[in-house]
C-alpha cells in the first residue's frame, strides 16, 4: 500500500543480520557465538537475581559494569562507556563523533553495519579497497576524512592488523576519532588499548558477545579518553538513559570478575580453530591464518555458494555472503570439537 504519510519515511537499508534457526538440532557455526557456556557466576546471578528489584530502574550511569570493567582493563572510571551490545555502543559512537561534513573511512570488506549507520545518520562515506590478500592498506587511511573506523581483528576476513599500523594511521589522523571495532580482539595476538595512553583520537569497541559468551544478554563496551566517553554518554542520554538491564549489569559483571574461566575458554576456542585450520586446508580450503573465531575460507574447486546451501541440508549452518569479491568464501564460526568434526565429515563428502 501508497500511504500519503509515506514520503515522510526514513528510508533506508537495514543490515541483515545471520540467521537464529528454532530447530535445536542445527549446528550453528554462522554468527560468530561461543559455544562454551558463559563464567558459572553468571548463571548464579541469574538463579539468584530477586525480582523485586525490576520495580526500579537500573543504574543510568551503569557504574557497577562501568568500574569493573574499567579496572579490568587498567583505565579510569570515566573511560569506559557500556551499551546494549557492540552494536548499540557503535551506533553512539557513529552518531557522537562522525558529525562533521568529510566523509568518514573504513574498508570496502568489512563488518557490513559500518554503511548502514553512516546511511541512517546521514554520515558520508567512502570505503578503501582491501588487498587481493585482503589485508587492509594504511595509507588509504591518510587522505583528509571526517572520521575511521576499522575491525581488528577484521571481519569477515579474520585478519589481525599489528599496533603499529594503528599507530600510523592515529598520528596521521589528529582531528578524527578513530574507532578500533576489537569484537573478536581475546582470539589474537592483541589490543591497540597500550595506544591510548598517546593518542586522544582513539576508541576502543569491546563486546560480550563472541569471547564472553553472552551474546543474548547484550553488552558491548567502549574505552577511550574521558572527554570522549563523556561525550558518548551526552549522546546516550538523549536518546535513552537507561539501556542495560539490572540483570545485564550484574551479569556483565560477574563475567569480568572470572579471569581465569575466561583465559580458558578463548584458549580452547584457539586450540580448535587451529587445529581445524589445519584440517580444512588437508581437503583443499584456504584462506587467511585467522585471529578469531572463526574461519574465512575458500575450496580450491568447489564455490561457496554450493557448499553453504549443501551444508544447510544437512542442518549445518555457516555464513555466506553474495558480495562479489568474497562470493567463493565461507565465514566458518568455530564451534565445538564434536561440531567442527561433524562439519569436517560433511565438507569431505561434499568436496570429494
Ligand atoms: C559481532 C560483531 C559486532 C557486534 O557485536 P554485539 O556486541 O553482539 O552487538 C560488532 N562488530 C563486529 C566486527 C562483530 O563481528
Amino acid at each position: 500500500m501508497q500511504y500519503k504519510w509515506m514520503d515522510n519515511v526514513r528510508k533506508v537499508e537495514p543490515y541483515v543480520a545471520g540467521e537464529q534457526p528454532k530447530n535445536a538440532d542445527v549446528i550453528k557455526l554462522n554468527t560468530n557465538e561461543n559455544p562454551y557456556p558463559p563464567a558459572p557466576e553468571v548463571r548464579s546471578i541469574i538463579n539468584g537475581m530477586d525480582t523485586d528489584i525490576l520495580r526500579k530502574y537500573p543504574d543510568p550511569t551503569i557504574s557497577d559494569l562501568v568500574n569493573a570493567l574499567a579496572d579490568y582493563h587498567g583505565v579510569g572510571h570515566d573511560q569506559v562507556f557500556a551499551g546494549v551490545g557492540s552494536d548499540d555502543v557503535l551506533s553512539v559512537a557513529f552518531l557522537t563523533f562522525f558529525a562533521g561534513d568529510k566523509p568518514i573511512i573504513f574498508p570496502d570488506i568489512t563488518y557490513a553495519f559500518y554503511p548502514v549507520w553512516a546511511d541512517v545518520y546521514r554520515i558520508p562515506y567512502g570505503t578503501a579497497p582491501v588487498g587481493a590478500d585482503f589485508r587492509i592498506n594504511a595509507a588509504d587511511y591518510m587522505k583528509e576524512n571526517g572520521g575511521i573506523v576499522i575491525a581488528n581483528p577484521n571481519a569477515p576476513t579474520s585478519i589481525w592488523e599489528a599496533v603499529d599500523f594503528f599507530e600510523e594511521i592515529l598520528k596521521n589522523n589528529p582531528s578524527s576519532m578513530v574507532i578500533v571495532d576489537e569484537a573478536y580482539v581475546d582470539f589474537s595476538n592483541g589490543s591497540v588499548l597500550p595506544l591510548l595512553e598517546k593518542y586522544d583520537n582513539l576508541l576502543i569497541v569491546r563486546t560480550y558477545s563472541k569471547s564472553r559468551s553472552m551474546a543474548g544478554m547484550r553488552i558491548g563496551y567502549a574505552i577511550g579518553r574521558p572527554e570522549a566517553i563523556a561525550a558518548m554518554n551526552d549522546i546516550k542520554q538523549s536518546i535513552n538513559s537507561y539501556t542495560l538491564t539490572q540483570i545485564a549489569i550484574a551479569s556483565g559483571v560477574a563475567s569480568v570478575n572470572d579471569e581465569k574461566y575466561f583465559a580458558l575458554s578463548c584458549a580452547k576456542v584457539v586450540a580448535t580453530r587451529d587445529k581445524y585450520d589445519a584440517v580444512l586446508r588437508s581437503i583443499g580450503f584456504s584462506g587467511p591464518k585467522s585471529q578469531t573465531n572463526f574461519l574465512f575460507f575458500r575450496h580450491e574447486r568447489v564455490g561457496g555458494n554450493e557448499i553453504f546451501k549443501r551444508l544447510r541440508e544437512q542442518n549445518i549452518f555457516v555464513r555466506h555472503f553474495s558480495k562479489p569479491a568474497i562470493d567463493d568464501y565461507l565465514r566458518i564460526t568455530i564451534g565445538t570439537d564434536e561440531e567442527m568434526e561433524r562439519l569436517t565429515q560433511a565438507l569431505k563428502d561434499i568436496v570429494k
